[in-house]
């Protein structure tokens, strides 16, 4: 009985769809990304995932990105390697990209389209499920961690608006001025989709869908997703992930994308794998893209990276949604899969050296 058991699994492995490596994004790395240096010990970021072109972006402005995202990388790295929680290096990392104006979190967040920042964050804990999430912030300077603040002091999951602001002030988290947020690229991006906004309904005389005005805006340079995250492996074993974002360019007032949801844009799970997304965040909702990744691990016993190509590069795709995501398990094996031309991303490398990339390779 047993060994028929074993032979229909095969079997059924045989069959389960994987995307091809001449596939953008990640599948043609898996050999590299799936010798850990240290069983032990894993970490992985990004910073967001979009229409990068080879070539579109000044030496120097590649050279910015870069540094920024191997400072987050080593910086989460060494504190696991000191022997923090993974939940710990998620945070930190993030807090570092959250403070650059370069990444779509924190300073540097897109505009809504009555001209604001709205903010959105989650971080969750493989080994207790425990998980925090927030919406829709204003004045929170590193959304990051009143998301762990939700998560680890109040018995709640995931908290909005000015109920979160008052909860941060509550737990003397940093709150500022909403101007801190102001960024003339991320102005200039919301006033350009504004105004291809208006073309476009012009020209269809009718009214234009709010992610439809997205398009145009994602093929300049300036104007990419930047939302960032982070997942850990840490020494206990215990695998940690955490997102943050300040949406899309022109998102209506009050809209909230996947950042911020458990299962969608962020999951952890010690069972399975933890995963932080980045893309178009209404199809990451639809299809659960985190929870989804860790199902088929977990239901299916499909290795990481197939997992991941297979609800990115055929779901996603199918759906017509892009953007991409990475994850670890708690072996250290780690995948990156996107759809769209390039993410950042950095994460350890077997030799326990940082490797940044943004293209697709
Ligand atoms: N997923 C984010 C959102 O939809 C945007 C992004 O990742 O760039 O809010």
């Amino acid at each position: 009985m047993k060994g028929i058991a074993a032979l229909s699994l095969m079997a059924a492995l045989l069959v389960l769809p994987v995307a091809s490596p001449s596939q953008k994004g990640g599948f043609a790395e898996i050999k590299q990304l799936q010798s850990p240096q240290n069983p032990k010990l894993g970490f992985m970021i990004h910073g967001g995932a979009g229409v990068i072109p080879k070539g579109s972006l000044s030496p120097e402005r590649e050279r910015e990105y870069k540094a920024k995202l191997e400072e987050a990388v080593l910086a989460g790295y060494k504190l696991l390697q000191a022997g923090k929680p993974g939940l710990d290096a998620v945070e930190a990392a993030i807090r570092i990209l959250e403070d650059s104006p370069l990444f779509n979190a924190g300073k540097g967040a897109v505009f809504t389209n009555d001209g604001k920042n709205e903010l959105d964050a989650s971080i969750m804990n493989g080994k207790t499920l425990a998980a925090g999430a927030v919406a829709g912030l204003r004045h929170v300077k590193n959304p990051i961690t009143l998301a762990r603040a939700v998560m680890e002091r109040s018995p709640h999951v995931m908290m909005v608006g000015e109920g979160a602001e008052k909860f941060a002030k509550e737990q003397n988290i940093d709150l500022v001025d909403e101007k801190y947020f102001w960024t003339q690229a991320r102005w200039d991006a919301l006033q350009l989709v504004i105004k291809e906004e208006e073309q476009q309904k012009a020209k269809a005389n009718e009214p234009t869908k709010p992610s439809v005005a997205e398009l145009p805006a994602r093929s300049l340079p300036e104007n990419r997703f930047g939302t960032v995250g982070a997942v850990a492996l840490d020494k206990f074993g215990d695998l940690a992930a955490g997102t943050s974002t300040g949406g899309m360019t022109n998102k209506r007032y009050g809209r909230v994308g996947d950042a911020p949801i458990i299962g969608a844009g962020t999951y952890a799970n010690n069972d399975s794998c933890a995963v932080s997304a980045t893309g178009w965040g209404e199809f990451f909702i639809r299809l659960g893209v985190a929870r989804d990744i860790g199902a088929l691990m977990e239901y299916r016993a499909m290795p990481i990276q197939a997992a991941a190509d297979l609800v990115i590069k055929q779901k996603l795709q199918k759906l017509g949604g892009d953007g991409g995501i990475i994850a670890i398990d708690k072996f250290g094996n780690m995948a990156i899969s996107f759809n769209s031309d390039g993410m950042y991303r950095a994460y350890i490398g077997p030799d326990g050296k940082p490797v940044v990339e943004i293209y697709a390779q």
